[in-house]
This record gives C-alpha cells, structure tokens and sequence, in this order.
C-alpha cells in the first residue's frame, strides 16, 4: 500500500473576489500535492468555499437573489481559480453542500458528548467580516477590526460555547512534542503563546441567523460559521467520493496549508475541537506569509488588489506558479512586482529554460539526425550534480522550503546552460575524431535536461512535459524514480517545440 498525503487549503470565503492570495496559497498546495504524487504516494488534495456568512445574506438580498444562487455564482469563480492556476485537486467542497451539513451537526454531537459544551450568555465586539469576536485589547482605536479596518459591532446573546480553556495543557503538550508540527518556527512561537496567555472558552453557534447549520439539539441557534467551515477537512472525506471511506483511508491531514491570518483557528481552535470530537490531529500546518505589492497585503479590503488572471494570460500559468514558488520563500512575506516577474520570466524561463531546450533538441537534430546517443559513460560528475539535485528537491519539499528546493533544481538548469558553452558542440561537430565527446555531450545535455523537467514538473507541469515531449520521452511518466540519471528512454527522437516562454517583444507584436 502506498503511503497517504491528505493536503488542504483553506476553504475561501465566498464573497471574497479570487485575488494573487487565494492563487497563492492553492499553487503552493498544489506543488506539493504534485511533488507527492510524483513520489508515488496516494495523494487527496481537497478545497472549496465557506459559505454560511450573514454578509451572503446581505449581499445576495442586495442583489435580488436567494443567498443559495448568490453563493453558486461565486463558488463558481473559485472552482474556475482552480483551474486557471493548473490544481489537481481532488475535490471542491462547499459548506451548503447537504452532506456536509449533516456532518457538522454529526460532529457537534460528538463535541457535545465531550461534555465541554455548555450554553451562556456572550456579550462582545464582533466583526460580521471576519465572523468573529475581538477582545477589546485586539481592536483599534474606536473598535475597529484590525484586519478591515472598519468598526465592530456589539453583540449581546445566549449561545452554545466549547470550553476551549480546558484545552491549554493538551495543546501546549502537542506542541512540544513536535517542534515541526507548525511551521515555520515563528508562527509556531506566536500560537503558542496565544495559548500560554490564557484561552477563553468559544461560542460556537449564533442565534436568529437562518443561515447556517442548525445546532442538532437546538434548531434555533446555528453553527458558528467557523465550527461549521473547520470541520469541511473531516466532511469531505465523507461524502468526496460515494462509497468509498476516505475517513479511514485518509485522516488526519497530512498537511494544512494556510494564510497567517487564519493562525488562531487552525492551530489553537482547530486541534483544541478534535481533540473534543476525539479525531486525530493534523500532522502539520503550514503557514504563509502574504503576497504584497509595494509593500501592503493585496487584499480586497486594504484596496490593493493584484488580479492574477492578466498576468496568466499574458505569460502562462507556468510563469506565475514558478515566479510565486521562486519569489515568496514559503512562510514568509514576498513581494511581488510586475517589473520582477518579467525579469524572471525572460532571464530565468525563457533564456536559461526555454533556450536550452531548444539548443538541445537543435543540435541533436542537427549533428545526429534527432536521435539522443546512447550514453557512453564518463559524465560522473554530471550524474553526481543531477542525483544531489533529486536529494535537495526531496529534502526540500519535506521540509517545505520549496523556494529553496526550486533554486537546488534551477541551479542544474544553469549548469546545463555552461556545459553547452564549455565543450561548444558546435566545434566538437567539425572534426570526426572528435564524434565520442560529441556524443557524450549531446547525451549528458539530454539526460540533464530530462530529469531537471521531472523535478520541475510540480512547478512547471504544462513546460516540463512539453521539454519531455520534445526529448521523446514520455510526458505522462513524471515520477522522481525517473530522474536518476540514465532512467530515460534510450535512442529517444526529438522533436522540436515551438518557444516555451515566447520573447514578451513577440508576444506584444
Ligand atoms: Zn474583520
């Protein structure tokens, strides 16, 4: 049996419109879903929407519709985020999907069996945008949420709370038993302090919201859109695929990907309620940073917004997944600039990638007939270079340091790039005697090539499998076994491609 890999995105609020953020954060999963399955692991990548918010009631009313078809349009938009920035996910989940429904209130009864349920009185500042409350000390000056910047309003109700202070001890227990359990170290450091400076117990369901999960026990309060938008990770598995149980194939997460703003949910209240359910926790969250222009959050809110969808237009997903990868050290903050992304995409993909193929298949076609010698032994040096890649590139993805990952696999690239101009096969080809180093030069570059686009393949899947294609090797065959050096298919023909990264003067004219 091969090993499981259960990864998640946060679902995405439905109201929100899909900014560089959003694409951020499935484009990392998605990289590391793909990096996962190329190792041959039986990999579920899942994500989709939360949608139980009073804000879709307000805006759906505006609108003239019922909050129902107010959320299909924007669900809509999210699945199509999905597919424009190339995620293989395997399924989209949305919280008005009736079996997820019917899970959360299963699960608040097993929170209820617990016994760390009870009902009072909740009297708080609460931000309608974020679906939260705020302690005095954490709003700004006039009882502004910090996050939009627009004033809170004061609620005053009888709910449902989970006595998360009960849960400090168990929490700051898992912590320490697995440093790596949230990353990076930062974010670690700043949830576990919210939990050493005390927890207060959470109200978990609303009264006189319609929409929302009913409470089981109590249908005139409904779930707190939290409870209710947590729990999809457990739901999914559920009802993803019809008769099968991917509960007991695939919980707990192996991976929670996710945005520094959402830190206290995932790793305070998020373990501190399956702990309550008794479910298994998460094996690891992974927090990232955000994505800024000219140094603010691109956020809807702060009026700052980056649409990804001209730049993917313009340069091809391939180029924004590799320069976000490549720009954004995962977990931390990253700048993201048009001036930047152009550098890299004309220096990067298309002089250092886009032209070495195309040399490549150029001179192979040219000075032995397209088809790639076999190889004849003596690059050991080469073969070590691309065999420490393969190591870095796992290394690196285990620790989730991709961009680091990226610069190990880029730095075969470059290499590859000195070889052609080292041993000049263009001279190599005017003297027979010389036809051997020809050879093996024509072959190393080949091979190289070949596996530099296997472990560029989660980052670049749509130009690796056209560089494997032109190679003639088999586009569909990506797994890391294949990398090793001498593991492609002998006595390959090529067969040139049209640009990989097409000049932007072209692409303008
Ligand atoms: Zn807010």
């Amino acid at each position: 049996m091969p090993e499981t890999f259960f990864i998640t995105t946060p679902i995405y609020y439905v109201n929100a419109e899909p900014h560089i953020g959003h694409a951020y954060t499935t484009i990392m999963a998605d990289l590391v879903a793909r990096h996962h399955r190329q190792r041959g692991e039986d990999v579920f990548f899942l994500t989709g929407t939360d949608e139980h918010s009073s804000n879709v009631v307000r805006l759906a009313a505006e609108a003239g519709r019922t909050p129902r078809e107010h959320a299909d349009l924007n669900a809509d938009r999210f699945r199509e985020l999905g597919r424009v920035v190339g995620a293989t996910t395997d399924f989209f989940i949305r919280t008005t999907d009736r079996e997820h429904v019917e899970g959360v209130q299963r699960v608040m009864e097993r929170l209820r069996e617990s016994g760390d349920i009870y009902r009072g009185a909740y009297a708080g500042w609460y931000c309608t945008s974020c679906e939260r409350f705020y302690l005095d000390s954490e709003l700004l000056e006039g009882h502004v949420c910090p996050i939009h910047n627009r004033p809170v309003d004061w609620v005053e109700e009888e709910n449902w709370f989970f006595r998360l202070s009960a849960y400090s001890d168990r929490l700051l227990a898992r912590y320490d038993e697995d440093p790596g359990w949230v990353l990076p170290a930062a974010r670690r450091n700043e949830a576990r302090r919210m939990i050493e400076d005390g927890l207060e117990d959470l109200s978990i369901s609303r009264a006189g919201v319609d929409w929302g999960v009913r409470v089981p026990w109590d249908p005139d309060q409904t779930v707190y859109v939290w409870v209710d938008a947590l729990f999809n990770y457990y739901t999914a598995l559920e009802y993803a695929r019809p008769g099968e149980d991917l509960v007991a194939r695939f919980w707990p997460p192996t991976l929670q990907v996710m945005a520094k703003d959402i830190l206290k949910f995932h790793a305070v209240i998020w373990p501190a309620l399956l702990m309550a359910a008794r479910l298994e926790l998460p094996r690891r969250l992974m927090i990232h940073g955000y994505v800024l222009k000219g140094g603010e959050k691109m956020s809807k809110t702060t009026g700052n917004v980056v649409d990804p969808f001209p730049f993917i237009a313009e340069y091809g997903i391939d180029a924004l997944r590799y320069y976000l990868a490549r720009e954004v050290r995962f977990g931390e903050d990253g700048t993201f600039t048009a001036e930047g992304f152009e550098a890299r995409y004309s220096q990067e993909l298309g002089n250092e990638l886009g032209n070495l193929l195309n040399r490549v298949v150029s001179m192979i076609g040219r000075y032995r007939d397209g088809v790639v010698p076999a190889d004849p032994g003596g690059d050991d040096e080469l073969a070590g270079e691309v065999a420490a890649a393969v190591e870095a590139t796992l290394a690196g993805y285990d620790r989730l340091d991709i961009s680091r990952a990226l610069e190990d696999q880029w730095r075969l690239v470059q290499r590859l790039n000195r070889l052609v101009e080292q041993r000049a096969p263009w001279t190599l080809a005017k003297d027979p005697a010389r036809a051997g180093e020809l050879d093996q030069t024509l072959f190393s570059l080949a091979e190289g090539l070949r596996a530099a686009a296997i472990l560029l393949w989660p980052v670049i899947p749509g130009s690796a499998e056209r560089i494997l294609s032109s190679l003639g090797q088999d586009a569909a065959d990506v797994a890391i076994a294949r990398a090793a050096w001498g593991a492609g298919r002998g006595g390959a023909r090529v067969a040139p491609t049209g640009p990989l990264f097409p000049r932007i003067e072209e692409k303008v004219a």
